[in-house]
C-alpha cells in the first residue's frame, strides 16, 4: 500500500465498508480496466477511432455499406484483443462475486476479459468479440470458425455458409442500438443496486453513462475507481482515481480483513 496516499488508503476502507454491508451490489466496468491488459481505450488518444474513424469504420451505417473497412481495420486489432490476458482488476471482480459481495457484471467492454477472469454473471452490453452474425440469415458463428474461414477462404468481408452475406461480429456498432436483453437487465439491475461500483468508466458514453443515475435515483450508493474524473464523481459517495488493477485488489484484501473481524 506504500505507493497509496493516506486518502486513498482512507477511500479504499471506505469502498470495501460500503460493499461489505450492501445487500445488492453491481459493478459497471469500462475500457479503464481492460488498457491495464494491453487493449488500447478504443476512444482514447491512441485508440482506434483516431487511426481509423469510427463513422467510417466502426459505424452500423458505414458497415453496411462497405464491410470490407470494418473488417480490414479487425484484422489489425484482432491479434491484441484475441491475445489479451485478465489483469489484477478483472480477477478482483471475479473473486467479489464469488465472495457474493457483488451480484452482476455489466460492462462496456467486448474483450470477454471477465468471463477470462472466472467472473459468471456478466451483462456485456456492447456486445461481445467472440459472436458473429450473418448479416441475411442471422445464422451465428464463433470465434474460431470465423478465424478458420478468413485463413481458408482469404475473402474480405468473411460470409455466410448459407446465403453468401457479410459476417458481422456481435458488438454493438456505432449508431447501432443496444441489445434489448442487456439493456433491460442493466436498468433493472441498475435501479436494484443499493452499491455500484463503477472501475474504469470515465462514463462518457451514452446511454451507459446514464446507468449510475438510475442507483442514485433508488438511493444507492456509488463507488467510483478510475484514472480519470467522471460528471457523477460529486454525487459519488467514494471516488479514487487510480488504476483498477491497483485498487480494486486492495478492496478485496479490506473486505477480507472487515470479514475476519466480524466473525472473531
Ligand atoms: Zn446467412
Amino acid at each position: 500500500m506504500d505507493t497509496l496516499g493516506q486518502i486513498e488508503r482512507d477511500s479504499t476502507s471506505k469502498a470495501a465498508e460500503l460493499l461489505f454491508n450492501s445487500k445488492h451490489a453491481i459493478t459497471l466496468t469500462g475500457a479503464g480496466i481492460s488498457t491495464e491488459s494491453g487493449i488500447p481505450d478504443f476512444r482514447g488518444d491512441n485508440g482506434i477511432w483516431k487511426k481509423y474513424p469510427i463513422e467510417t469504420f466502426g459505424a452500423m451505417e458505414s458497415f453496411l455499406k462497405d464491410p470490407s473497412k470494418f473488417w480490414k481495420m479487425a484484422e489489425e486489432i484482432a491479434p491484441t484483443l484475441f491475445s489479451a490476458e485478465p489483469n489484477q482488476g478483472h480477477y478482483a471482480l471475479a473473486a467479489l462475486e464469488k465472495m457474493r459481495i457483488i451480484k452482476a457484471i455489466i460492462t462496456q467492454n467486448v474483450d470477454g476479459l471477465h468471463q477470462k477472469a472466472g467472473a459468471v454473471i456478466v451483462y456485456e452490453i456492447h456486445g461481445n468479440i467472440n459472436r458473429f452474425t450473418c448479416l441475411g440469415c442471422r445464422a451465428s458463428y464463433k470465434k474460431q470458425q470465423v478465424l478458420d474461414k478468413l485463413k481458408s477462404e482469404k475473402k474480405n468481408p468473411p460470409s455466410c455458409d448459407y446465403c453468401g452475406a457479410p459476417l458481422k461480429p456481435s458488438v454493438v456498432l456505432f449508431g447501432e442500438n443496444l441489445p434489448n436483453f442487456e439493456k433491460y437487465m442493466s436498468i433493472d439491475l441498475a435501479k436494484k443496486s443499493d452499491v455500484m461500483l463503477i472501475a474504469g468508466s470515465s462514463l462518457t458514453v451514452s446511454p451507459v453513462c446514464d446507468l449510475p443515475l438510475y442507483t442514485l435515483n433508488e438511493n444507492g450508493k456509488l463507488i467510483i475507481v478510475n484514472d480519470e474524473p467522471t460528471y457523477l464523481d460529486e454525487r459519488a459517495e467514494v471516488v479514487i482515481n487510480n488504476k483498477t488493477g491497483i485498487i480494486l485488489p486492495l478492496i478485496v484484501e479490506e473486505i477480507k480483513k472487515i470479514r475476519v473481524e466480524h466473525e472473531t
